[in-house]
């Protein structure tokens, strides 16, 4: 399988130029990189006018019905979007998602026919979102310390917990940039990166994607 590179935009940006704006050099970017898959997750408004390979930053745990200002997983696919990040540690720490409604979220986007990625810092979190859950979804270890602080977890401690998530597919995520990327594929075993702050600079994101895709190649 080709690395797995997760461009997550957060909350940004706050207008569709600027969210066109930063697509469209990203996209002519990483055109020839064929040993890489890239996946930009923009905010939900954003969604409809991005045409590529894209994923969402959350769904609800419902198909559709009385519950305002829910996005359900199935609106989320008929739109196009391949893959949704779930458990992501802003929404457990700030919409105080609980495992419980996390474990929830995955079975809906599962049935709706996405690709979910499970964020998660601990081993319990994965035992408890992944309860009831036979298939094999893709797993982003982000230590809460490493999120958006500019100090990444060091690869011999990550490679540590990617040995006990006996998971096929696990993404690292935690201040990746484009110099420190390769450590993780390379020396941690991940098998790719959930990426925040650098998916929002190009030259940086497309830097990073560069390096991920030449060590893919020489494989
Ligand atoms: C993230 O958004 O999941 C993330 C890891 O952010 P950053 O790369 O900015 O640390």
């Amino acid at each position: 399988m080709k690395p797995l590179i997760i461009a997550n935009w957060k909350c940004h940006p706050t207008t569709l130029i600027e969210a066109k704006g930063l697509f469209n050099s990203v996209k002519k970017g990483i055109k020839d990189l064929k040993n890489v898959e890239i996946v930009i997750c923009p905010p939900f408004v954003f969604l409809p006018f991005l045409k590529s390979k894209i994923g969402s930053q959350d769904c609800f745990w419902g198909e559709s019905g009385a519950f305002t200002g829910e996005i359900s997983p199935k609106m989320l696919k008929n739109l196009g979007c391949e893959y949704v990040i779930i458990g992501h540690s802003e929404r457990r720490r700030y919409q105080k998602e609980t495992d419980e409604i996390i474990n929830k979220k995955l079975k809906a986007a599962i049935s709706s026919g996405l690709k979910p990625i499970l964020c998660i810092e601990s081993l319990a979190q994965l035992k408890k979102g992944l309860k009831g859950i036979a298939k094999k979804v893709i797993i982003a270890y982000e230590p809460v310390f490493a999120i958006g602080t500019g100090k990444p977890c060091s690869p011999e401690k990550a490679r540590k917990m990617r040995k006990a998530i006996k998971y096929p597919v696990v993404l690292y995520g935690g201040s990746v940039n484009s110099q420190n990327a390769v450590n993780y594929i390379k020396e941690a075993g991940f098998q790719g990166l959930l990426v925040g702050g650098a998916s929002l600079n190009p030259k940086e994101f497309i830097a990073l994607a560069k390096n991920i895709d030449f060590i893919s190649k020489k494989r």
